[in-house]
């Protein structure tokens, strides 16, 4: 066994400083030793902790088998929440067949040491970075075989998520090896406080008794199921349209019903995932109007979702003190696609049930300066943009302005637009901006 990471054990153990003093969150299992836990494993712990305070949302991808997509789901979903502006991580604990260096064309490269732990690699997106780490980045070649017994994971996932610089995120990706082993068990101890898991499956009956027993073993570690991927889900032939069911039709949604998760979305069959992963440009880069990268729009949008209904947008409301509204570039009557000269903004309140619109005005905005926006819609009371495309930088200033953006919707009219937003419907793509 040829591992760069053996030689380095000792030189990342001790580049990490960081004391768990990050929050004063009484409930924090990091504030009190354990019984009978050895001091050292106490501060390791805080450690963990401590980086892990500051990722807000952490998304493990699973899979009951191999070969369903899993890798493939785990590096464009990251790539999807990166092109909707949020800061991103990737990390790859497939230590059997770490599959993401590939994806991303990052094989062969060096990983480093900073002040901070180690130096994740960064990808740049049009609209930001993905910061990745994977066991794939420590082999020494590319055939070396891994051969790793329990406690040996155990401990490589902790340092991934104990010694990596991740620095502060909105959300860190998992990709979990297929099945119900050792990696996903260490994550998901490890994290202690996981937002669930994304279970990826293909339509047909093997693939899906598989994914049960995926779901039941999350149940048993209390990992909510944030809902199932049937990837693989049909082909529409390029030159009849006409759509086939190869691995068979929607057993992936009708499990989710019969198991009670959440069903996300399918995500079709198409040739040019393959030359994507093949040229390590995630699918929802490389072809954004793809039938798949609508399908990520969505996945991305139910994640956001819930986000809206119990995390960070509640956060920003209640730092504001300001109920939910939503705002809308308008041009001609329709969602505009470029929200920098729209005509006008349509705002809608939001009940505080978070389903319905209480109220509704229009307002049109001041001329068209670079910046100006973000601050005249927070004054506004805006809280959410709903947009087509938007470049990172309006991206970042929208969110300095505590106003969350939304991405990649398609058009269609404000009302709808909102409508299907609230409820979980909005069909969005890949973020397109053309500038
Ligand atoms: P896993 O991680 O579950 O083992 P991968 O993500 O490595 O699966 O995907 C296995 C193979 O299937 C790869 O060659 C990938 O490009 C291909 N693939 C995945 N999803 C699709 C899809 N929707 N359409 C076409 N090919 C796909």
């Amino acid at each position: 066994m040829q591992i760069a990471v053996g030689n380095k054990d000792e030189e990342w153990k001790n580049m990490t400083t960081e004391k768990c003093n990050s929050c004063n969150d009484s409930q924090c299992s990091a504030q009190q030793k354990r019984s009978g836990e050895r001091e050292e494993d106490f501060i390791a712990r805080q450690e963990l902790q401590s980086r892990m305070c500051q990722i807000k949302h952490k998304i493990l991808v699973l899979s009951g088998k191999g070969g369903v997509g899993k890798s493939t789901v785990a590096v464009n979903l990251a790539a999807a929440l990166a092109m909707a502006g949020k800061q991103v991580g990737l990390l790859d604990v497939d230590v059997h067949g770490p599959s993401v260096p590939k994806l991303l064309h990052l094989e062969g490269t060096p990983v480093s040491g900073g002040a901070n732990g180690i130096t994740p690699v960064e990808v740049d997106f049009q609209s930001g970075k993905i910061r990745v780490m994977s066991i794939g980045f420590l082999l020494r070649g590319k055939d070396d075989a891994v051969i790793w017994r329990g406690p040996r994971k155990y401990g490589l996932i902790k340092q991934f998520l104990k010694d990596v610089d991740w620095g502060s995120l909105d959300y860190l990706v998992i990709d979990s090896p297929p099945g119900t082993g050792d990696e996903p068990l260490a994550v998901a101890e490890l994290l202690e406080k996981a937002d669930g898991a994304v279970v990826v499956t293909t339509p047909q009956e093997v693939a899906v008794q598989d994914v049960r027993r995926c779901i039941v073993f999350c149940r048993e570690l209390n990992l909510p199921v944030l809902g199932i991927v049937e990837n693989m889900s049909g082909y529409t032939c390029p030159k009849c349209s006409e759509h086939v069911h190869i691995f068979g039709a929607d057993g992936g949604r009708i499990m989710a019903e019969e198991m009670g998760v959440p069903y996300l979305s399918g995500i079709p069959i198409e040739p040019e995932v393959v030359k994507s992963g093949d040229s390590g440009i995630p699918m929802v880069q490389a072809h954004p109007h793809s039938k798949t990268a609508t399908a990520f729009g969505r996945i991305v949008r139910a994640l956001l979702g819930s986000e809206l209904n119990s995390g960070a947008s509640k956060d920003v409301g209640a730092k504001s003190g300001r109920q939910t509204r939503i705002a809308i570039p308008v041009t001609n009557g329709v969602l505009s696609s470029h929200f920098g000269h729209c005509e006008r903004f349509v705002l809608f309140d939001v009940d505080s049930d978070g389903k319905s619109i209480s109220q509704k005005q229009e307002v049109l905005p001041p001329p068209h300066e670079p910046g100006t926006f973000p601050k005249w819609l927070h004054e506004q009371g805006a809280t959410i943009i709903i947009a087509g495309g938007m470049g990172s930088r309006a991206q970042s200033l929208f969110n300095q302005n505590d106003i969350q953006v939304v991405v990649g919707a398609n058009g269609g009219d404000p009302d709808t637009i909102v409508k299907d937003f609230l409820d979980g419907s909005l069909e969005t793509g890949a973020n397109v901006c053309d500038h």
